[in-house]
């Protein structure tokens, strides 16, 4: 497996690749580390359909709203190297701040308007968050260049705003979603998971149950309003701090007020003083 710190010595081996072979396709997952198995879902899937894969690390400020959260990221180099190595990953790109951005990078002109996509959900909860991803997400684009790249739909929200930069800037680049995957217990996998003592997950399960509770009730039951209520009643009696649940549409990420085929159910919460995130298909 090959480490790049450079974009300029990444660049020099994707463009010996291509022109060894036109047709070579490169992957790309980008991270912020502190690897767990659901980024290692998508460095798999990437090599189903890729001939050179690239993961990237690297905890981006610019997404962070809150300081202290991103102070207190996880930050496991060592062991995130080893699990790509034993993934099968062909290269990981951990790049420095200043290659991300360098001293004339403009941000503004990476700012984009994602048609009310950002003005609901984590984009309510965490300004400015997405204007950051969207950045990030477009700044390394132009430094791995690859063909298509994977993304968890753990971050439901996010798939839809990169969607949506992918096509306001008419980037070529193919984007891929992939399932949440979960521990046995049902928590989904998260690198801010790291951080919860046994308690707390065992308490951070709620999340998942509410989940579980509200699509078995939209089996039946169609009024968002009537399957809201009840979870949230299911919330109450919990130890974390609820930040949202909203059934939204797919698509547009409207807030629904009947389910549909398109309804998908999205929550915060705070376990402490970490944050975490859910959501699953209430399509019926
Ligand atoms: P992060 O390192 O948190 O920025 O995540 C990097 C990528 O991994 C993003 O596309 C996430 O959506 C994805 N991801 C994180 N957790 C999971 C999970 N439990 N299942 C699937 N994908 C995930």
């Amino acid at each position: 497996m090959q480490i790049f710190e450079s974009s300029a010595a990444l660049q020099k081996q994707i463009l010996e690749l291509k022109n060894g072979s036109k047709k070579i396709k490169i992957g790309f997952v980008p991270t912020m580390g502190a690897l767990h198995n659901g980024h290692l879902s998508l460095i798999k899937m990437a090599l189903q359909s890729c001939d050179y894969v690239v993961c990237s690390i690297f905890v981006n400020p610019t997404q962070f709203n809150d300081k202290k959260d991103l102070e207190k990221y996880p930050r496991t180099l060592d062991s995130d190297l080893n699990m790509l190595k034993s993934a099968g990953c062909h290269a990981v790109f951990v790049p420095s701040e200043s290659e991300v951005y360098p001293d004339d990078f403009k941000p503004e002109n990476y700012f984009i308007e994602f048609d009310g996509l950002d003005q609901i959900m984590e984009g309510k909860f965490r300004p400015g968050h997405f204007k950051g991803v969207a950045m990030v997400v477009e700044r390394l684009f132009q430094l791995v260049t690859p063909d298509q790249a994977f993304f968890g739909y753990k971050d439901f929200q996010q798939v839809a705003i990169i969607r949506k930069m992918v096509q306001k800037r008419d980037l070529s680049v193919q984007i891929t979603g992939a399932p949440i995957i979960r521990e046995s217990s049902g928590l989904a996998m998260s690198s801010r998971n790291q951080r919860l003592s046994e308690t707390e997950k065992k308490k951070a399960l709620i999340i998942h149950q509410t989940l579980l509770l509200g699509k078995e009730m939209a089996s039946s039951e169609k009024s968002v309003n009537a399957i809201k209520n009840q979870m949230l009643a299911n919330f109450e009696n919990s130890d974390l701090q609820l930040e949202y649940i909203d059934i939204v549409d797919e698509n547009s990420l409207e807030e629904l007020t009947m389910i549909n085929s398109n309804a998908i159910c999205c929550i915060a919460a705070w376990c402490g003083d970490i944050r975490l995130i859910d959501n699953m298909s209430f399509a019926s």
